[in-house]
């Protein structure tokens, strides 16, 4: 390592130590920790003892991500390729989710040496503003403390007595110039009265008294910041410069990591949100309005998927161009993430304003966007949340803005719609739901339903769907479609889902002893459920202790799981397949439905969405689609489920197709264990 680099870590190092509020934490090249501050011991609980020399990887990141944070950080190591900063959930010693916001820095040396710096902001932390002063005054003690490199001393009037320069290419003057002339002669204008000024200072107050300042030199502007002394009794000036270049370089591309989005070095989400609560300080005081605008590219996934990240990148860089000019300099645009953008809107005297605004922001996004030699035609919707009436907190703002947003998507895209009552009743209720959601596993308000499927060609029941039904006592029955998201977001369902898991193979056992026959019991998985570790080894407990077979045991996936495309789910898919249990694709056809999945992850059954049931005798499109599906999973080798079956001719139809299993409330709704108990003796009998 030169010397050179390793002032620049020293100062790097010396900048964060005493930092609280912000974890600072290098990295060697094999991820070894070799810089912890108080910060990431605060953060995460390991001492920086405890954490010097251990890996990035053992430490701090949960195991689902590690392979692809080693990997992503070997691709900045090899190839330079930035890891991005994000919002991420780390771990801390106590294996709890830590929220924060991570940007990363590399320092490369010549040997081609380099090390990794992560700088994690706590969004669960409030001091966000309090992290960002600390920052500064940091910035500033680091640059106090450094060693000096020019000396100065002399008269109280100015005139140079002596000075020692460790590297006269840092001098602006000649050397043999400077004795006996006066210092403030000596540099431009522009730093004579400042000088003067702090000389003045520092003798009145006897105090030490510094300040910074930059000089163009040839090679282009250096960072200086001088200490003036005075020293009384020998009624002398000392002056010690430093050239603080490199650090204010640095804590330049520091600042710039943590606070600006790398690609379009708009202002990120922590930057936006800090701005966002500083405006609702400065309109509280003025009770004056401003709107929040929450963008977001139509079909933007496609544009990537389609033509590639590097001309998705580009498209990005152009819309952000684009959005800044289009509003005044007061005005705030920043980058959430993604193809999310930010709008804040100072000031506005009504809302008529603001739909000037928002239109023209609309228009400017119908000239094409040239990229590559392509013409593209990108639209955007936007949600408007204004302050204070759709809210007074930042959170709740920018929430708001977002359901707008939805809203303005469901309208048909290319549209703004602005929070009204009725998206407020529906962000209330999701909240009121949340809130019941919680504890209500305990509280033994679930109960879980079965829908009987039917066998097309014997005529007889072969096996169930589990379904989860609510009871909450304060909100009357909620349907799964309803909580199931919400169980989702929250990772409520993955406890939930154990127990529709646990019930449903308990009811099977029981059905099956009753009946004397066996049956396939089908569940549900959710996304989230993918991420949960222990799923394997629960459902095969389950399954060895009720002594029920894995095959009749069967996973309804829908298509948004494999969308996913995290390895994860690849990995617990082909467990859960090794494990013996049955894999079934639900609502086939609703996503973007692909034979490459199906061939994929061994799925051995079908469910066709009863969207397309619905239609297969009145609609020629539902029936082709239907007709080709059943073509296709058979000669895949899968079995094909029909549900939403609700009339006689729909069932005799697909029948005629060749469907091999029906569900759906003409056969029977979903009900009760004791129920189905009863209707299969009946049925049978
Ligand atoms: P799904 O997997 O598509 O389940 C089928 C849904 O269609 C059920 O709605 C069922 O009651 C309904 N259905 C059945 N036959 C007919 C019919 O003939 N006509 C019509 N119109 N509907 C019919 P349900 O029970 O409200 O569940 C809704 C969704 O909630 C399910 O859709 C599933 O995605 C989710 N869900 C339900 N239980 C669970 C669970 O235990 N775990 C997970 N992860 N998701 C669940
Ligand atoms: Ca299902
Ligand atoms: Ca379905």
């Amino acid at each position: 390592m030169t010397n050179r680099q390793a002032a620049t870590r020293d100062s790097v190092h010396q900048l964060f130590d005493a930092v609280d509020a912000i974890s600072v934490q290098g990295y060697d090249e094999e991820r070894r920790v070799v810089y912890w501050n108080v910060g990431s011991e605060l953060l995460y609980g390991y001492t920086k003892e405890e954490a010097i020399g251990r890996k990035l990887e053992e430490l701090i990141i949960p195991g689902s991500m590690r392979e692809e944070i080693i990997a992503a950080h070997k691709e900045w190591v090899d190839k330079g390729v930035e890891i991005p900063a994000s919002e991420i959930i780390l771990r801390d010693k106590n294996d709890r989710d830590v929220n924060v916001f991570s940007s990363h820095v590399m320092f490369f040396d010549a040997s081609g040496e380099c090390e990794m710096y992560c700088i994690d902001i706590d969004l669960a932390d409030v001091k966000k503003a309090k992290a960002q002063a600390t920052l500064r005054e940091n910035l500033l003690k680091a640059v106090f403390s450094a060693t000096p490199d020019l000396f100065f001393l002399m008269s109280e009037e100015g005139v140079v007595i002596n000075f020692h320069a460790g590297d006269s290419k840092k001098l602006y003057a000649m050397p043999n110039n400077i004795i006996g002339n006066n210092l403030s002669d000596l540099l431009p204008d522009k730093i004579k009265e400042t000088l003067s000024v702090n000389t003045k200072k520092a003798i009145d107050y006897g105090d030490v008294v510094s300040f910074e300042y930059d000089l163009e030199f040839p090679s282009g502007v250096s960072y200086f910041e001088a200490r003036i002394s005075h020293l009384k009794d020998n009624k002398q000036i000392l002056i010690i410069v430093r050239d603080i270049t490199e650090q204010h370089n640095s804590a330049e591309l520091i600042r710039k990591q943590a606070y600006f989005d790398a690609l379009t070095s708009l202002p990120n989400r922590f930057l936006c949100l800090d701005r966002l609560s500083q405006m609702i300080r400065d309109m509280e005081r003025n009770s004056e309005k401003f709107a929040v605008l929450f963008l977001d590219i139509d079909d933007f996934k496609k544009v990537n998927d389609s033509l590639g990240h590097e001309v998705g990148d580009k498209l990005l860089i152009e819309a952000a161009n684009r959005l800044n000019q289009a509003v005044r300099k007061s005005d705030t645009v920043g980058r959430l993430g993604g193809d999310e953008f930010i709008i804040l809107l100072r000031s506005l005297t009504d809302y008529a304003e603001t739909v000037t605004v928002v239109e023209n922001l609309l228009k400017i996004f119908r000239e094409p966007f040239g990229i590559d030699g392509r013409e593209l035609v990108l639209t955007i919707s936007i949600g408007i949340a204004v302050y204070p009436d759709n809210g007074v907190s930042a959170n709740d703002l920018l929430r708001n803005a977002d359901t707008a947003m939805y809203q303005a998507k469901a309208s048909g895209r290319n549209t703004h719609s602005f929070f009204t009552k009725d998206m407020n009743d529906m962000v209330l209720r999701r909240l009121e739901v949340e809130d019941q959601l919680h504890g209500a596993l305990e509280r033994n308000e679930f109960e879980v339903f079965y829908q009987p499927k039917f066998d097309l060609k014997n005529k007889s029941i072969i096996g169930a769907e589990a379904l989860l039904r609510w009871h909450s006592p304060k909100l009357g029955n909620v349907g799964p479609d309803e909580f199931i998201p919400i169980a989702e977001h929250t990772g409520l369902i993955v406890p939930i889902g154990k127990y529709v898991v646990a019930q449903s193979i308990k009811f099977l056992v029981e059905w099956e002893r009753v009946s004397q026959r066996n049956y396939t019991m089908a569940v549900n998985l959710s996304p989230r459920q993918f991420r949960d570790e222990e799923l394997i080894g629960f459902v095969k407990n389950s399954l060895d202790s009720a002594g029920v077979s894995p095959e009749r045991l069967e996973f309804e996936i829908t298509e948004g799981v494999l969308m996913i495309g995290k390895s994860y789910v690849d990995d617990a898919l082909h467990r859960l397949h090794d494990l013996g249990v049955q894999l079934s694709m639900d609502d086939f056809g609703t996503g973007y439905s692909s034979l490459s999945y199906l061939r994929q992850y061994s799925f051995d059954i079908l469910k066709i969405d009863r969207s397309f049931i619905n239609g297969i005798t009145y609609k020629s499109e539902d029936r082709s689609l239907v007709t080709a599906t059943i073509a296709m999973a058979h000669s895949l080798g899968l079995c094909v489920v029909a549900e939403g079956v609700e009339t006689r001719e729909q069932l005799d139809l697909l029948e005629e197709l060749g469907c091999d299993i029906a569900q759906g409330f003409y056969l029977s709704k979903p009900v009760r264990p004791g129920e189905l108990i009863d209707f299969q003796y009946t049925k049978d009998q």
